[in-house]
């Protein structure tokens, strides 16, 4: 069970409630986040009557909670979460097309592929700056300046930009830049970077790591939302098989049982999920239809040359190509391809 405090519930209020939870021999776990404080009670035995516990002065809701995934689950929060990323919202209802490149390579390619992109259809615009290799020989992100990139061309084209942070200690540096923090495939289990996201208030994209169940995922989520931040997307990018033919193995089932378990927006990322450009179109279709709220994908003006996961990257003819494809299955599903409220001319 899971009290959740008004925002704004003052800390005589909070008292109050922890002391009658004691009271009535539980323990509580107190999630202060900044906008709102969330008292999950624990004990073994069944939860306490909530009837007491809402009317108590402070408290906005009293939920009962079976799965462990408590602020992820539909139980917490039956209707679907959107996230504002920019002028649109995402989990609304449309599909959402979020694209660029791997890595901000220059500032002329990430301004580039802005404008490329936004032209096709995407309103948000990917990039990394801070790159999680496997080789520490591999390129590794221009860092800040990629961030000051990735600002100058949302300035320039007015899409809101998503990149990957890394590490706790850098997330005021990312978030004073980006409008929706990444947490990779590779960190969904740092703990200490979740907390850190969490706390910054900010949107964040969560990755499904190569090797986590679907619960694992929602579990990482939770340490975002306990923290008070509600603005978590949930990305399936792939998990690894026995399959070696492509990069990883698309996990399609995963669409589907999220929307069922979940009230978080799910955002799929063929370019990952499959690894090579050829397939990304087939994959990406099949996401939309199966469900997914947003897709992501790796858009690079010339692949060949990309500094990273070129084998992935659509070049941007073929990225407009398959957006006109995937407003059909939109359509076929009862939806359509998100658009920017106020295109900025440029
Ligand atoms: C990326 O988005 O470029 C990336 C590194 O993704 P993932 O963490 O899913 O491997
Ligand atoms: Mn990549």
């Amino acid at each position: 069970m899971v009290v959740i405090m008004e925002v704004g519930a003052g800390k005589r209020q909070i008292d109050d409630v922890i002391a009658r939870i004691r009271s009535l021999g539980y323990d509580v776990h107190v999630s202060e986040g900044r906008e709102r404080v969330v008292i999950g009670v624990i004990g073994n035995e069944r939860p306490p009557d909530p009837e007491p516990l809402s009317l108590m002065a402070g408290v906005r809701d009293v939920v009962r909670v079976s799965s462990p995934f408590k602020i992820a689950g539909r139980d917490y929060h039956p209707e679907d979460t959107t996230v504002r990323v920019g002028g649109t919202e995402v989990g609304g209802g449309e599909l959402s097309i979020i694209a660029g490149p791997c890595s901000v390579e220059s500032r002329d390619q990430i301004v580039e592929t802005a404008f490329a992109v936004r032209e096709a259809g995407a309103t948000a615009l990917r990039g990394g700056a801070f790159k999680p290799r496997s080789s520490p020989y591999s390129f590794q992100g221009l860092g800040e300046e990629g961030l000051r990139y990735l600002a100058e061309a949302r300035e320039r084209t007015g899409l809101p930009v998503i990149t990957e942070v890394m590490d706790p200690q850098a997330v005021p540096l990312v978030a004073s830049y980006a409008d929706v923090l990444q947490i990779g495939a590779r960190n969904m289990q740092n703990y200490a970077l979740l907390t850190a996201v969490g706390d910054s208030q900010r949107p964040v994209l969560l990755k499904r790591g190569m090797s986590a169940t679907i619960e694992e995922l929602l579990m990482s989520a939770e340490y975002i939302l306990s923290r008070g931040n509600m603005r978590v997307m949930l990305c399936e990018r792939g998990i690894r098989t026995f399959e070696t033919y492509t990069r990883n193995t698309f996990d399609i089932n995963a669409i589907p049982v999220l929307k069922r378990i979940t009230h978080l927006p799910v955002i799929a990322d063929p370019s990952h999920g499959v690894g090579k450009r050829e397939f990304v179109g087939a994959v990406a279709l099949a996401a939309a239809a199966a469900g997914a709220d947003g897709l992501i994908l790796e858009v690079h003006m010339d692949p060949e040359n990309a500094r990273s996961d070129g084998r992935q990257s659509l070049d941007p003819r073929d990225f407009a190509a398959l957006v006109r494809r995937l407003s059909l299955v939109a359509q076929a599903v009862g939806k359509r391809v998100s658009t920017m409220a106020e295109p900025v001319r440029a």
